[in-house]
């Protein structure tokens, strides 16, 4: 039998974009997201384009738009494991990992702190810890704890067993949804740079990625928006930018992520803002400004102390005595070969597809890099970076064109 439901594989900015469009006009709309909290990456920008704004602006209205949605339901930790049927009449079966915490937003951070273990975030992106009972961020969505149970050890369970809002026995489920149509909104992951053994991501202490740097920046991040080298904990007075880091690259990825040179320029003026006598140098194969952006990017490289090189980066060494990290360059203009010695390199890592080598339960073409390709004639609509890279802004654009389609698609039927 058909069916006017939708499902949003995917609750980042795209998936929770395209959710509320359908769901706003009438459509019963799954999301199905396979981390604990909904937001995506974004989540763990400090700030982003357009508007330069913190995630908690755009998305905390996002999550009041969900909440007061009967239409929308959503489900966390929770991963499509297998569709079948056809346009108009999907079943899908989801399943769902236990959160050992009892529904409602209740302030579980004294329990955490008795926990006797600080376990890596993956949040932060190897640069902090958490605790194993955490929330990402204070307004992430669901407000709701979430218990790693596994990396808790046995003294751990016995200090959680007698809270009433943790239940230990919570245990996996499996539910089945019938839809008409499938918006894939997985986003993307950033580029694993230990790939790129020639720029020292991953060995050098004071050489991180964009999206570490954004968790610096970030007042919510490891080290409260406070940007620091890793190695020591000293503020930077000198910061290279490595662009198209993975990206342009036949043996990584092979096309332009789109947003890594605006990410630059915008983080260039993080280290300004916190340091007015750093120096910020950018070195770069071609700049990509799109569009309006283009105002932006000349306004920050108008700043005397910001010095854009057309030059590739051939090497990344690291002065073991000082902890800086030495850029071997090739300026594109002189073809002259230096040396040039920075307190913190930052590697503008590309952006993949996040279901990048992964086999997905439903039949659509992917190209050669992960991206969805097609599906449409199925009812299955790619939105945001699941199809293409983009930005925040144009992936909520793409995210309503799916939810349009979608629409369109359960309709037509
Ligand atoms: Fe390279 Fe810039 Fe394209 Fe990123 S946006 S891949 S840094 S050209």
């Amino acid at each position: 039998m058909s069916s006017n439901a939708i499902l949003v594989v995917g609750g980042g900015f795209s998936g929770i974009t395209a959710a509320l469009e359908a769901a706003e006009v009438g459509h019963e709309v799954y999301i199905v997201e396979k981390n604990p909290f909904l937001g995506g990456r974004v989540m763990q920008l400090n700030k982003y384009f357009p508007k330069l704004c913190p995630p908690s602006c755009g998305l905390e209205i996002q999550f009041q738009r969900i909440k007061n949605n009967k239409n929308v339901k959503f489900f966390t930790l929770a991963e499509v494991t297998k569709v079948t049927g056809k346009a108009g009449d999907y079943e899908v079966t989801v399943k769902i990992k236990p959160r050992f915490v009892e529904p409602g937003s209740v302030d579980l951070s004294d329990a955490a702190k008795k926990l006797s273990k600080d376990v890596k975030s993956d949040f932060e992106l190897g640069l902090g810890d958490r605790k194993a009972l955490y929330m990402d961020v204070p307004f992430a969505f669901p407000n709701r704890y979430v218990l790693d149970k596994e990396r808790c050890t046995k003294e751990d369970l016995e200090v959680l067993s007698g809270s009433d809002v943790i239940n230990l026995d919570d245990a996996p489920k499996e539910i089945v949804l019938k839809v008409g149509s499938i918006v894939y909104a997985t986003g993307w992951k950033p580029y694993d740079v230990t790939r790129l053994t020639n720029l020292g991501a991953g060995e050098i202490a004071n050489c991180v990625t964009n999206m570490q740097l954004e968790r610096l920046a970030s007042p919510n991040g490891p080290t409260c928006g406070n940007i620091v080298r890793p190695s020591d904990g000293k503020a930077p007075r000198s910061v290279a930018f490595v662009q198209c880091a993975g990206s342009r690259d036949e043996n990584h990825l092979n096309y332009c992520s789109y947003i890594c040179c605006m990410a630059s320029l915008k983080q260039a003026a993080y280290v300004r803002e916190a340091f007015p006598d750093a120096r910020v140098t950018i070195y770069y194969i071609d700049l990509r400004t799109p569009g309006r952006y283009d105002n932006f990017a000349k306004r920050i490289l108008d700043d005397d102390r910001i010095n854009a090189v057309k030059g590739k980066v051939a090497a990344v060494a690291e002065d073991a005595g000082t902890g800086d990290v030495i850029l071997t360059v090739e300026d594109a203009v002189t073809g002259i070969k230096s040396d040039n010695r920075f307190e913190l390199v930052v590697l503008a890592t590309g952006m993949q597809p996040s279901i990048a080598g992964e086999r997905l339960p439903v039949d659509v073409p992917v190209d050669e890099m992960g991206f969805i390709v097609g599906g449409e004639e199925k009812g299955i609509f790619a939105a945001g970076c699941a199809a293409t890279p983009l930005d925040v802004m144009k992936s909520a654009q793409s995210a309503t064109g799916a939810a349009m389609k979608a629409i369109a698609s359960v309709r037509g039927r």
